[in-house]
């Protein structure tokens, strides 16, 4: 059983999907406007660790994630490059994809573009307006909080309404109350427009979600994730304008993760105290261990990035990289062990860990604990070969969820493997200047060969680690 704590309801509860055995899932994406910052991929990491672990769980997760490509940022963006709001926004939003892979970010099934979904939010404007949610002035169209009584529910605010009727302004639109939000924005000068029956304009923020999650995954949505600052206004906007459309429930379980801190404070663009996945690599930084950083918290306490803490992260992958190392290079000589025995066992910790509202902080502390295990078997000669068989499974199932590549990375790759025959080939031909020139090529890609008997070296994976050189 499956429990995930649910914002709206404010408890665990027992992850139930409306079909058997899918989940369907929506997830607040980036808006294309810059490079996504490191607190942008806390949230992305932790949707990734769902996913993936829903997967391992036997269900088929179809995903969305929104790309917002027409805000007043990209808008403004790209009005300063005298580019195109397309051209502008497809630079980032081919980053942003650079930066999932190296992430090893599982793509999801849509990355829906709000400027291709125009007419959805249209239509769903329509429904509203027809149904009496909404109100017109001055070319935009507004969505009227107080005709939705159960607004607030997600975020437990208590709002407070001026007095009926009575007009505030806000920055630039003319709203009834402060806290309804615009669907369909009047189009401005020299700004990118769609015509529509209420006038020429663009579409509001929060509709985006509610039309491309509809279109594509249906009125009903097992799963719906995003950051906590999404929760107040964005989600309940959400729930407000879907439900007040369809009738139905709009999400079963809204899951939102804590924020990534610089000394204490929100990692934010405007704050200027953030790091882009791009800044950490360029520095030397292994990109798995500001995943693993990111990953190895549990999503709903807040997280402090420091670069003690990537260091940290550096020092455990090479804890698995070492074992992974030792488990693929062992020579089984043994008839029994305790391996297989203490992979079952950590097996059934870590899966209870996850289940548990995605404990991995719980899951981690299990695995460590078998690592010493395993690395003690390991010490003595009595390994048999169902022992590491069934080590290099538990390996490779954990790392289905940890996504590091822990054992992919312990698997060379054919060139690797060509470079090393040719080496031993060249070492029984005495031919010392060409194997040494192997040898190289096959350090700088990052393994490292470690001569046994004859004909067969073993290779070990070495990562990069920034802090070796501080
Ligand atoms: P934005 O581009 O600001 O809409 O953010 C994209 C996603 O990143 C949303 O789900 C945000 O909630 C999330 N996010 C932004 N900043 C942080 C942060 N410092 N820590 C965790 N998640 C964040
Ligand atoms: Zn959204």
């Amino acid at each position: 059983m499956i429990q995930l704590y649910d914002t709206y309801e404010g408890r665990k509860r027992e992850f139930k999907p409306v079909e058997r055995g899918v989940v369907r899932m929506y997830t607040c994406g980036p808006t294309v406007y810059d490079y996504a910052h490191i607190g942008n991929f806390r949230a992305y990491i932790f949707e990734d660790l769902l996913r993936r672990f829903l997967e391992r769980s036997a269900y088929r997760v179809i995903q969305v994630m929104n790309i917002t490509d027409v805000d007043d940022k990209t808008i403004t963006g790209a009005a300063k490059e005298g580019v195109s709001l397309r051209d502008y926004t497809d630079k980032y939003v081919q980053a942003f994809f650079e930066d999932l892979k190296t992430l090893n970010i599982e793509p999801a099934e849509h990355y829906p573009r709000a400027t291709d979904y125009i007419p959805d939010m249209l239509k769903l404007v329509r429904a509203l307006k027809d149904k009496g949610f909404t109100y017109e002035t001055e070319g935009s169209v507004y969505f009227r909080v107080a005709s939705f009584p159960k607004y607030g529910a997600l975020s437990k605010k208590k709002l407070e309404f001026n007095i009926s009727g009575a007009r505030v302004d806000n920055d630039e639109y003319e709203k009834e109350q402060w806290v309804d939000f615009v669907l369909w924005k009047k189009k401005k000068e020299g700004e990118p427009s769609w015509p529509s029956e209420f006038g020429d304009g663009r579409p509001g923020w929060h509709i985006e979600c509610s039309a491309m999650s509809t279109k594509l995954l249906g009125e009903t949505l097992d799963i719906h994730t995003g950051g906590e600052d999404n929760i107040f206004p964005h989600h309940e906007n959400e729930i407000a304008q879907s439900e007040a459309a369809s009738g139905r429930k709009f999400v079963n379980y809204w899951l939102h993760c804590r924020f990534l801190l610089v000394e204490g404070e929100k990692m934010a663009k405007s704050k200027g105290n953030f790091f882009t996945l791009r800044d950490l690599v360029k520095d030397g930084w292994d990109p798995m261990a500001v995943r693993y950083l990111l990953i190895s918290h549990n999503y709903r306490q807040p997280l402090n990035f420091t670069k003690e803490g990537l260091k940290q992260a550096e020092n455990t992958l090479k804890r698995f990289d070492d074992l992974a190392s030792r488990i693929m290079s062992y020579k089984p000589e043994g008839v029994k062990d305790k391996l297989a025995a203490s992979c079952k066992a950590c097996r059934e910790k870590w899966e209870r860990a996850l289940a548990d509202d995605l404990n991995i902080a719980e899951a981690l502390a299990a695995l460590f604990d078998w690592m010493n295990e395993a690395n003690a078997v390991l010490d003595r000669t009595d390994v048999s070969t169902a022992g590491i068989k069934a080590a290099k499974e538990f390996l490779r199932d954990i790392d289905s969820v940890l996504g590091l590549k822990i054992y992919d990375e312990i698997e060379p790759s054919e060139e690797i493997i060509d470079k090393i025959n040719e080496r031993t080939k060249a070492r029984s031909a005495k031919d010392f200047a060409k194997s040494d020139c192997l040898r190289k090529e096959i350090l700088e890609a990052g393994w490292a060969l470690k001569d046994g008997s004859p004909g067969e070296p073993s290779l070990y994976k070495r990562r990069k680690r920034k802090w070796d050189e501080l």
